[in-house]
């Protein structure tokens, strides 16, 4: 047993009423201008104000302690949404898409999606997972300290497998939390353009009964939008996958509303992400059954397409987390910091709001608050020491990361903090 306590640290952090935080309380941060952090064996002994921390510690001294210098501690972030295990970036698609070709074009000439799934089909097993390594070892560089990572750039049974592997690996490989999730109905693959039914019960028949018997994913995600996957279609998907003992999410409501916010509350979702057009009564179905909303500003900003309006969601009770939605085409950035920051820009955030976000509601997310999310005694150690004074440092210091000290289940696993 080692025990350190860390000190001179102005402490941020949500408080876990053991429901994600809505409405009000997502703006509630407990802090203490002059804290300190007692971890004893990776876990969280103790957290507040340095003599009541200390009080604790008289009868056990710790065996280290550490200066943090004044600077600011708050909880690992938690990215509850992302595509990191991709084989290929899509710069020069970029190009094209900010000179102004419509996606619709790019796709027809086989780029968007289709060419993450060509790429990811195409490569080989150790490759992809040396590319996906790469990109969760540079989100945790900036502070991410457990991550959600999807399959679907597959789309058939053989590759969607090939993928969870690879995210199981990486798990292995880091010392972050890496949590699976099964995408196969991300797009309805070239072959079944003409008969999307016929994906749907590939995806029911086949892909999710091979994915529950390797128990290599926790959920179950679908991209319910015009042109990808009904409302019908998506809802037997997640039901069937409810039935397998997958929780599930969805992509929902990112262009038109289908209604993907009141199916998330009919199935008891996790989280229903994206939602840009979901009506005020879906999402007042979302506040009732206590679905988190899951909104990833940096989509809008690399679409240049409007934001989602967070300001009404919390307004309404819905329960609003944060993620980077990081993918090679709509949103390529592993960066916590800079989506905290964006969310406070341009969707209006404060920047208690945002940290709540970021952390405790993206744990609600993914089913880990029992373990993450937050700095209460019993949790995991995962901090993160910011150069600043408050967690407004993340929006006010601009396209520059903040996060200098970032530990995980207490060890320091990246940053250049002494
Ligand atoms: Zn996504």
């Amino acid at each position: 047993v080692t025990t350190t306590l860390y000190r001179n640290a102005r402490i941020f952090t949500p408080v876990d009423n053991g429901k994600p935080a809505a409405g009000k309380n997502q703006a509630k941060i407990t802090s203490w201008e002059n804290g300190a952090l007692l971890v004893k064996n990776g876990q969280i002994a103790a957290v507040g104000d340095d003599a009541d921390v200390r009080a604790q510690t008289v009868s056990h001294p710790p065996d280290q302690e550490v200066d943090l210098g004044g600077r600011c501690v708050i909880p690992g972030f938690v990215d509850p949404h992302t595509h990191m295990c991709f084989a290929e970036r899509r710069e020069a698609e970029f190009e094209q898409r900010i000179a102004g070709t419509p996606y619709m074009e790019i796709l027809a000439r086989g780029g968007g999606i289709l060419s993450s799934v060509r790429s990811i089909r195409a490569a080989d097993e150790d490759a992809l997972f040396a590319m996906t390594l790469r990109t969760v070892r540079t989100a945790m560089a900036l502070g991410t300290t457990t991550v959600e990572i999807k399959s679907g750039y597959g789309l058939d049974t053989t590759i969607e497998l090939k993928m969870l592997r690879v995210i199981a690996r990486v798990a292995e490989a880091v010392p972050a939390d890496v949590v699976p999730t099964f995408l196969g109905a991300h797009a309805i693959p070239q072959e079944f353009r003409e008969n999307s039914d016929a994906f749907v019960d590939l995806v029911v028949s086949e892909m999710l009964p091979a994915v529950a018997e390797q128990g290599i994913a926790r959920f179950c995600d679908v991209f319910c939008e015009t042109g990808v996957f009904s409302i019908e279609q998506t809802r037997r998907i997640l039901s069937a996958a409810k039935e397998v003992g997958l929780a599930v999410k969805l992509h929902a409501d990112e262009v038109n509303d289908l209604g993907g916010a009141g199916l998330a509350a009919e199935l008891s979702a996790v989280s229903a992400d994206h939602l840009l057009a979901s009506s005020p009564e879906n999402l007042a179905r979302m506040a009732e059954a206590g679905v988190v909303a899951n909104l990833l500003p940096a989509t809008a900003y690399s679409l240049r397409k409007p934001y989602a309006r967070a300001r009404d969601m919390i307004a309404a009770g819905v329960p609003v987390a944060l993620a980077t939605d990081c993918n090679p085409g709509s949103s390529y950035t592993e960066s916590m910091p800079f989506v905290v920051g964006l969310s406070v820009m341009a969707m209006h955030l404060t920047p208690a709001e945002a940290l709540t976000a970021a952390t405790l509601n993206a744990a609600y997310a993914l089913k880990l608050s029992d373990r993450v999310g937050s700095l209460d005694a019993e949790k995991q150690a995962d901090f993160l020491v910011l150069d600043g004074e408050s967690p407004a440092i993340l929006a006010y210091h601009a396209g520059v990361s903040p996060v200098v000290g970032i530990f995980k289940g207490g060890k320091k696993i990246a940053g250049n903090l002494e």
